[in-house]
């Protein structure tokens, strides 16, 4: 036997809503209460998960984003420029390497040549001033060989800066 809420009728166990109103049995008693407590609980408590989580999240992509951008301004900036330098690199070490081979390789060629330019022919020039006047030669021709790609590598360095910015 239970009894109707609203209106006080003795109802059987066996029916579920009341005879006379048709009310559901125990709604306003327990029925009601305790179902909607219980969602209560657990919607609250993903809320609060949620809270702790999302200032754990937010730092993250606030540390990668600033990343990229820095990468990607260096592979820009380094690529163009970096050929050139690599190439003026190569160019300010093989130029003069081929002069130092040459005038060491072909000393007996080249020798009379410079004698020539720094001395007049029929004068009598000791050996000493003829080789520091080969040695003088060398030197100059080994710096001026190191100016195309030098330039080459400062141009290269310069365009790499210009294009970071
Ligand atoms: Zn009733």
């Amino acid at each position: 036997m239970w009894i109707c809420s609203r209106c006080q009728t003795a109802n059987k166990d066996g029916h579920t809503q009341c005879v006379e109103c048709s009310a559901p049995r125990n709604a306003r008693r327990f029925g009601a209460g305790t179902p909607v407590s219980a969602p209560m609980v657990q919607a609250a408590a993903p809320e609060r998960r949620m809270q702790p989580q999302t200032p754990g999240d937010a730092p993250p992509p606030l540390r990668r984003q600033p990343q990229p951008p820095v990468d990607q301004g260096i592979r820009a900036g380094r690529v163009p420029g970096g050929f050139v330098r690599l190439a003026g690199l190569l160019l300010s070490l093989l130029l003069p390497l081929t002069v130092l081979l040459l005038a060491v390789i072909r000393f007996e060629a080249v020798q009379p040549v410079i004698t020539s330019i720094f001395f007049k022919p029929d004068a009598a020039v000791p050996p000493f001033f003829s080789y520091l006047a080969y040695g003088v030669s060398t030197l100059a021709a080994f710096l001026l060989s190191l100016a195309p790609g030098l330039s080459l590598w400062a141009l290269g360095r310069l365009t790499g800066g210009l294009r970071k910015r």
